[in-house]
């Protein structure tokens, strides 16, 4: 419980429950709002929903708990929220407190549930041979397209990173689970990159491999905290841990909150989106590419880090770049969100496909979260992440 607990079935911090002033402003920010119409599907109805039911006794019906499952949890409404409310503390709490309610999901959706984020996620080799299963059946196209998996590589999957695991590195990269397994290379690049600004990285050592950033999406906040001890303890020291998915980043910055103690405290504030450790270094030997990006910015970065502004000025040196006129809607990714709530997914990634193409009709994108990376790439656009394109425009060959 936390120290000013509403008292409801929910448990939700009540000083921020009740500073929403229902002034609306972030509607237009909200991705299921834009989609839906519905004043449910929008973050001051979210809220009013939650105070019904943690203040006022109502019941946690189909429709309350239908409406906190369609949040995408992009918090877009966080940074445009003049009161300050910390809506994603609110929709991770309701989410948890939803969770340790009797299950009404069917046997299948919770054994899935169970061997992803229970058994594969918190272990890497499984992760990896689980992967090489995916890419047996990509090889012979008996892999559902709807799993949303993005083309995966032999080559890149039997080549480990070069970068020692362990020892008292001056920076560490961190690698986690999804993103070493589907897109190594880049990890390759950051490494590249953090060598070439003169810094001796390592990998983590036993324990990091996964940060718990979707266990906390999914309301799973114990097994995030014990995926969050682990990662602790797998890059000791003081130095700077630099991670290149803007959602774990958000994540491992507010170990402090979730575990509440001044170690974690201290660990998250070690933490630096790849981008923003780049660009407190000193610059890099990059060549004009002559090359035109558009930017996308990933929610996790823009609304939670609040570091997207990093990604433009590393990139600005080597590559043209162009704003979109959405003013950072969220792409639907979120997470699992594209599998457990495909259509207005779908709604919301075609909303920003399009906003892509009014900024350029054939793009290349820049994005900086694996997931915005792969839901968008399924939609057909060619997206790359920072840490890839700058490698591709250092002046010395990026993986010589
Ligand atoms: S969450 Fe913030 S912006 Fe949205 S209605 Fe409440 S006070 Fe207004
Ligand atoms: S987190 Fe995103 S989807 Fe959820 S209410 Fe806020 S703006 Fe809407």
């Amino acid at each position: 419980m936390t120290l000013t607990d509403g008292g409801g079935p929910l448990h939700l911090d009540a000083d921020e429950l009740v500073a929403c002033v229902a002034c609306g402003l972030c509607l237009p920010h909200c991705p299921t709002y834009r989609a839906t119409g519905h004043e449910i599907a929008s973050p001051r109805g979210r809220i009013a929903a939650m105070r019904l039911v943690e203040i006022e006794g109502a019941p946690i019906d189909d429709a309350f708990t239908t409406a906190m499952n369609e949040c995408v949890q992009c918090r877009g409404c966080e940074a445009a929220c003049p009161s300050s409310v910390q809506f994603g503390h609110l929709m991770e709490d309701t989410r948890a407190a939803l969770r340790a309610a009797p299950s009404t999901e069917s046997f299948a959706r919770r054994a899935a549930e169970w061997i992803g984020y229970r058994l594969v996620l918190p272990r890497h080799a499984l992760l990896l041979a689980v992967t090489w299963v995916a890419w047996l059946a990509q090889r012979v196209r008996a892999l559902p397209r709807r799993l949303g998996l993005p083309k995966l590589s032999a080559r890149s999957l039997r080549t480990p990173i070069d970068a020692p695991v362990g020892g008292e590195p001056s920076a560490w990269v961190f690698t986690g689970c999804v993103m070493d397994a589907w897109l190594r290379d880049t990890h390759r690049s950051t490494v590249t990159l953090m060598r070439a600004a003169g810094i001796d990285v390592a990998r983590p050592g036993t324990g990091g491999d996964c940060c718990g950033a979707l266990h906390l999406h999914a309301g799973r906040t114990r097994e995030a905290r014990r995926l969050a001890w682990r990662v602790m303890r797998s890059m000791p020291g003081d130095a700077p841990i630099v991670v290149n998915s803007a959602g774990c980043g958000a994540a491992m910055k507010d170990y402090g909150r979730l575990i509440g103690t001044a170690a974690a405290e201290r660990f998250s504030a070690r933490v630096r989106d790849f981008s923003e450790w780049l660009g407190e270094q000193a610059p890099l030997p990059l060549r004009a590419t002559g090359e035109t990006l558009v930017v996308q910015d990933p929610c996790h970065l823009r609304h939670v880090q609040r570091a997207h502004g990093a990604v433009r000025r590393v990139l600005a040196p080597a590559y043209a770049l162009v704003e979109t006129d959405d003013d950072g809607l969220c792409c639907g990714a979120g997470g699992v969100y594209a599998l457990l709530q495909p259509e207005l997914s779908s709604e919301i990634r075609a909303r920003k496909v399009a906003a892509l193409r009014r900024a350029a009709p054939d793009p290349v994108v820049v994005s900086a979260n694996p997931g915005c990376i792969v839901h968008l790439r399924q939609a057909g656009v060619d997206v790359r992440h920072p840490a890839d394109l700058l490698a591709a425009a250092l002046q010395e060959d990026p993986h010589g």
